[in-house]
């Protein structure tokens, strides 16, 4: 377990997963406190709540602002859970700081802003406070890197990543779409930073939610922070995707935790049978893959030779429709398939056009 993990939790007095929970928004102290003595019950021990709220459109609920603070005193006062808060600039920096808030974190919109994160940066210089970083709206890792760099530079001890999902127009089942890869590559490249996901978000609907955490959790997320609220129907933001407490209830104690630890000897000699299997595949498909590109080479310098075009749109299309139709026959999905096409013919589109350049 990675030392910031585990200070965390000895300070929480608690295992791993890290389960933070609480509603989209502050409402009213009202709201705040009754559904943070529902959530101590089931026993969590971090309570969030937005207090000022980046809205895609004006005139929707942007928070309550800075009397949210008292309110979330108020929630730790009574129920002893540390309190976090989304900031944004610095100004709403200074507020958390001088109310002494146990937590914050940075949203999806303000990660994808280097000035922004910068100046947070800054004004938390020599503060010791967690500070979990949500990854940015946009699928780049590289920004989500970089606004983790910034508060490692500014010397902040307890930095922890939050995967909420990637803005897809048009995404369908969820959201905010999951690119699993994107945070598996970030505990690749900083192992040290804890890894929680944020499923309410990803999912944008409830009945997603417990899907999307079972497998964040399967693939070894270090914990989970999960939206909900007293009342759902009655939320001023993202009613649809919050959790009652009596349902988070439910999926915590129905999420099942798998072991990282391979234990049963049995188990783990026919694991490594069938991966020897999947290492010889990988092999051949490597090979497959030269082949192919050697003849794209040739295709290339007759293209050349020829005074023809790389791209011919019927050809792609029907390499397209042809191998989707044969790949879905064997039960891979439309999206791998579409994916996995693209790279092979982009890359041959990559050779044939340094065909074409050469020696111009
Ligand atoms: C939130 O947690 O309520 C929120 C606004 O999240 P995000 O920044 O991930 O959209
Ligand atoms: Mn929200």
């Amino acid at each position: 377990m990675s030392i910031i993990l585990d200070k965390l939790s000895s300070d929480l007095n608690t295992n791993s997963p890290l389960i933070i929970a609480g509603p989209c928004s502050a409402e009213s102290q009202q709201q705040l406190l009754s559904t943070a003595y529902s959530l101590k019950e089931i026993g969590i021990k971090i309570f969030r709540a937005g207090i000022w709220k980046p809205r895609t459109r004006p005139n929707s609920f942007e928070g309550v602002g800075e009397i949210g603070l008292e309110w979330l005193k108020n929630v730790r006062l009574e129920t002893n859970m540390k309190i976090m808060t989304e900031v944004a600039n610095p100004n709403h920096l200074d507020d958390i700081l001088k109310n002494d808030i146990d937590m914050i974190w940075i949203g999806a919109r303000t990660t994808g802003n280097p000035f922004a994160v910068q100046e947070i940066a800054n004004a938390l210089k020599g503060v010791d406070i967690p500070v979990f970083v949500k990854n940015p709206l946009n699928e780049d890792l590289n920004l989500w890197i970089g606004a983790i760099e910034r508060f490692h530079n500014s010397d902040i001890k307890q930095i922890l990543a939050i995967h909420r999902g990637f803005f897809a127009y048009g995404s369908q089942k969820y959201r905010n779409i999951p690119q699993w890869q994107i945070p598996v590559e970030l505990k690749r490249i900083m192992p040290s930073i804890p890894l929680l996901c944020d499923p309410s978000h990803i999912a944008g609907h409830r009945s997603l939610v417990k899907e999307v955490s079972q497998t964040a959790l399967d693939l070894n997320f270090d914990g989970l922070m999960i939206e909900s609220h007293i009342n759902p129907s009655e939320a001023l933001s993202d009613k649809e995707q919050q959790l009652p407490t009596n349902e988070l209830k439910k999926l915590l104690s129905n999420l099942i935790l798998r072991e990282n630890n391979i234990s049963d000897d049995d188990v783990a000699v026919s694991l490594k049978g069938l991966r020897s299997q999947i290492d010889s595949l990988d092999l051949d498909l490597i090979e497959i893959l030269i082949k192919r590109m050697t003849i794209a080479q040739k295709i290339g310098l007759k293209k050349k030779d020829n005074g023809i075009t790389i791209l011919q749109p019927e050809r792609w299309e029907y390499i397209l429709k042809d191998r989707v139709l044969n790949g879905k026959k064997g039960g891979l999905s439309n999206e791998f398939l579409i994916l996995l096409l693209r790279a092979i013919h982009q890359e041959s589109i990559n050779i044939q056009t340094n065909i074409m350049n050469r020696n111009l």
